[in-house]
């Protein structure tokens, strides 16, 4: 199976669209870019949307591909999350004020979009991959998915803090865990922003890593913030670790 970056940054610039990650061509993970990046028509073939959190870099472009799918398909799009996450976007996005309920247009029987609430721990398929959330460390709630295509897997971790779940899973797991994907927000110098906000700098990801067994994996770092780029990468390439390497658009990884 294959995973796309359409979107890896942490900030919505010109330089940059924040993160959604395509596998094969019916299941989107994160909504920060996917209606901005994708064609109308390659929108329409998405059966399943798996969303880590409500924020809004997470979640915006949900609001634009089910305007962009509307009338356009034979089944609602399955949008997977949290049960705290598919009330934030009931209750403050899809609530008819800021944007149109979609999960009830054009009408209840026939939805364009269909909430599905996820169990952390618990594996469902969508367009044959087997997906399993684990929660991480990030205000309001949030998972990270392991995706299992059978041959191999890729851990795909949005926003975090430091959390230990996850390592303990990917530890146990093994080899067949082909590479994770995983946050670095902010440099070193704004760790008081990343602690009180659940994110990560390079110092931060470094003593992550040390949690886990693996001298081997590639760790694909994604959601960097535009207005400190240039400092988080150069601590990041000052870390001096061969299995980190920075996610761009347009990259695929085949698990
Ligand atoms: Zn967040
Ligand atoms: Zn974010």
């Amino acid at each position: 199976m294959q995973l796309k970056v359409l979107g890896s940054a942490g900030s919505v610039t010109p330089e940059g669209q924040t993160c959604s990650f395509l596998i094969g061509e019916r299941t989107v993970f994160e909504m920060g870019s996917a209606a901005s990046v994708l064609s109308t028509a390659e929108q329409r073939r998405v059966d399943d949307v798996f969303l880590t959190h409500a924020h809004l870099d997470h979640v915006k472009d949900l609001a634009f591909l089910a305007e962009n799918v509307f009338g356009g398909r034979d089944a609602p799009v399955n949008v997977h999350g949290l049960p705290a996450t598919l009330a934030v976007l009931a209750n403050h996005i899809l609530n008819g004020a800021v944007w149109p309920d979609f999960t009830a247009l054009p009408s209840p029987e026939t939805p364009t979009l269909r909430y599905a609430p996820i169990e952390p721990g618990r594996t469902i398929e969508a367009g044959g991959v087997r997906v399993t959330a684990i929660e991480v460390n990030h205000p309001g709630g949030c998972v990270a998915y392991v995706l299992d295509s059978g041959s191999g897997a890729l851990v795909l971790c949005g926003d975090t803090g430091p959390t230990e779940a996850l390592w303990e899973f990917v530890n146990q797991a093994g080899a067949k865990v082909r590479g994770i994907m995983i946050e670095t927000s902010f440099p070193d110098r704004l760790r008081a922003l990343a602690d009180v906000s659940g994110h990560l700098t390079p110092a931060l990801l470094a003593a992550e890593l040390r949690k886990l067994d693996r001298p081997d994996i590639p760790v694909h770092i994604h959601h960097i913030k535009a207005p400190t780029r240039s400092e988080t990468l150069a601590e990041l390439a000052a870390l001096g670790d061969e299995r980190v390497r920075v996610l761009e658009p347009g990259t695929v990884l085949e698990f």
